[in-house]
């Protein structure tokens, strides 16, 4: 293996992170380089008829790095300032150092357990690194919403399958019904799709697999009666009776999906979640098998996935003439020290998704009602 072969590349490691985090410079230039942040620096000021150029100053307004960005033309009156996190950025809204901030995304990459991430940084806060998991998997939420990427095609085998994810084994005072989600994987790539569907009738499935499935593609599947549409959908359908075999006389099987089904639940099993929460697991382990498995840069390649959707280097400009208060009234100094970036994180979400729930059903058939019957039993 790459990772006991101490020549092979190895990215950046975590105390490398924390030597560049040591001081703002650096960790400012890192996240220039990872566009993350705009370095205004230099750059002429943007308010009209100004010859004022961008510097970093000192500011002891500024709760974060004591430093704003400001227009070099003060004495011309001209009060144009923009903080370090002036967004849209992956450290706007939060009361968070930059390098906390850095360093938890670096511990979210290589899956740290979060008993270790919150002594290792020493975040005292559980909410705090719940929502910044969180944020962490709506980025892969989003890359792949935008992405929107069909898989398989002619000549390419996806197997297609549903499971339930989130059953209780036993009830604990709370009836917990678990999800559906169908999820297909197109063979001899880490290219699929996975949907928390409500229902599992023909329609839905349909409709789903339509979306992320290309026609002409072979479609491997169970036996499950609203599949039995594939081959008048322009698939080549596939299945194998898994209450007699788990591989067809043909050689039909699905068993690379539900080998993924396995090392999913093991891995947000462990955890448990919240019903509303498996988009963003499914879509954490999309995104890890798809951008960062077998990489030595995990966290660099991470990164460009945050910029693309948090680009501080994209804003229209009007906008940002827009955004910027001071300016309408400019000569006034008092406004002019206003912080336009408030540390107001989104807490819409608070629930700490840590509850313990029991995944272990590959002790039970995935179809049967077991749980859900008992849940009624004692509530
Ligand atoms: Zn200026």
């Amino acid at each position: 293996m790459a990772s006991s072969d101490n020549t092979a590349p190895k990215g950046i490691l975590l105390k490398d992170l924390h030597k560049i985090c040591e001081n703002l410079d650096t960790t400012l230039s890192f996240c220039y380089k990872y566009g993350l942040l705009k370095n205004w620096t230099g750059l002429p000021c943007p308010k009209t008829g100004c010859r004022g150029i961008i510097k970093l100053y000192a500011d002891s307004k500024n709760v974060h790095e004591k430093k704003m960005f400001k227009c070099s033309a003060r004495a011309q009156n001209c009060y144009f300032k923009r903080s370090i996190r002036h967004g849209p950025s992956w450290f706007s809204n939060s009361n968070l150092s930059i390098a906390t901030i850095l360093e938890i995304t670096y511990c979210w990459v290589y899956d740290y357990p979060t008993k270790v991430i919150q002594r290792e940084l020493d975040i005292g806060s559980d909410t705090t690194l719940v929502d910044w998991k969180n944020y962490c998997r709506e980025v892969c939420s989003v890359t792949l919403e935008k992405e929107n990427e069909m898989i398989g095609g002619e000549g390419k085998i996806v197997e297609i399958d549903e499971s339930k994810f989130g059953k209780r084994k036993y009830n604990r005072g709370r009836k917990v019904t678990g999800q559906w989600v169908l999820g297909g994987i197109e063979r001899g790539s880490n290219r699929m799709f996975m949907k928390p569907v409500e229902k599992r009738d023909r329609a839905t499935l349909l409709a789903i697999i339509k979306d992320h499935v290309l026609p002409g593609t072979t479609v491997y599947s169970d036996c499950w009666k609203a599949y039995d549409c594939l081959s008048d959908e322009g698939f080549i359908h596939g299945q194998v009776n898994h209450s007699i075999e788990f591989v067809s006389p043909e050689g039909v099987h699905t068993q690379r999906i539900e080998s993924t089904w396995r090392a999913i639940k093991a891995k947000i099993g462990k955890y448990g979640t919240r019903k509303h929460l498996y988009d963003g697991y499914l879509a954490e382990y999309m995104v890890k098998k798809k951008y960062l498995s077998d990489r030595h840069d995990k966290f660099e390649v991470f990164l460009k996935l945050i910029s693309k959707l948090y680009d501080p280097n994209n804003l229209p400009t009007t906008e940002s003439a827009q955004q910027d208060g001071p300016s309408n009234t400019a000569g006034s100094p008092t406004a002019a020290t206003i912080e336009e970036e408030t540390a107001e994180a989104d807490n819409d979400d608070e629930i700490p998704d840590d509850e313990p729930f029991d995944f272990s059903d590959e002790l039970f058939p995935e179809e049967e009602p077991y749980f859900d019957t008992s849940a009624d039993l004692f509530e």
